[in-house]
């Protein structure tokens, strides 16, 4: 049967981003993530809120964006993966900040969500597709009768990774890799590259 490998896009090919653009600008309260606010849409809502505070727009945050590089070794592993099977990136990001990142990886198909922004550039809010859409994106690749490969390193990708047929770890932290025995757990792409040539 045909395979489609879904892939997370923060931690498995590229940094995170939030905590770059923390980083680069030091404003420290972006540092925040998926770990210490559970909720994502409060946790987003809080990033707008200390990006308007700060006086930080679109053009901003992208300028921080473009500084960045995928992870090393993550354009081959894509490269080796899209001659394997079909790839899609299922992420939580924002088109519009993924778009740098993107253009350094050859423009994969990505499934994310959208920001709203204002003439002057103020992001003003974001429109999450749908809720779980990870999970869901898996379920319909099933439903059109691939088999489903997937792949991340964090809470957020969990239900992604119960509803594929095969899933797999890489580079979680040790709470998650604990909270969830029954997944494959990988360090680099080496053996990311091993696993999944096992299952797809
Ligand atoms: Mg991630």
């Amino acid at each position: 049967m045909s395979a489609v490998a879904c892939l997370d896009l923060e931690g498995v090919l590229v940094p995170e981003i939030w905590i770059n653009v923390a980083q680069r600008t030091g404003i420290d309260a972006l540092m925040a993530t998926t770990r210490d606010v559970a909720d994502y849409s409060q946790l987003m809502r809080q990033r707008l809120d200390i990006c308007e505070a700060n006086g930080l727009g679109i053009g901003d945050i992208t300028e921080v964006i473009a500084e960045l590089r995928p992870l090393d070794g993550a354009g081959d592993f894509l490269d080796w993966l899209r001659e394997k099977s079909q790839v899609v990136i299922l992420s939580d990001t924002f088109y519009e900040f993924a778009q740098p990142l993107m253009r350094q990886l050859g423009f994969p198909t990505l499934f994310c969500h959208r920001l709203k922004i204002d003439e002057g550039g103020k992001i003003t809010g974001f429109e999450l597709r749908m809720p779980d859409q990870k999970r869901e994106a898996v379920r319909a690749l099933k439903r059109l009768n691939f088999r489903t490969v997937a792949a991340g390193d964090s809470y957020n990708d969990i239900t992604m990774l119960g509803e594929a047929d095969a899933g797999i770890l890489f580079c979680p932290p040790e709470n998650v890799v604990k909270e969830f025995p029954q997944f494959p757990v990988t360090g680099d792409y080496t053996g990311l590259r091993a696993a999944f040539e096992e299952v797809l």
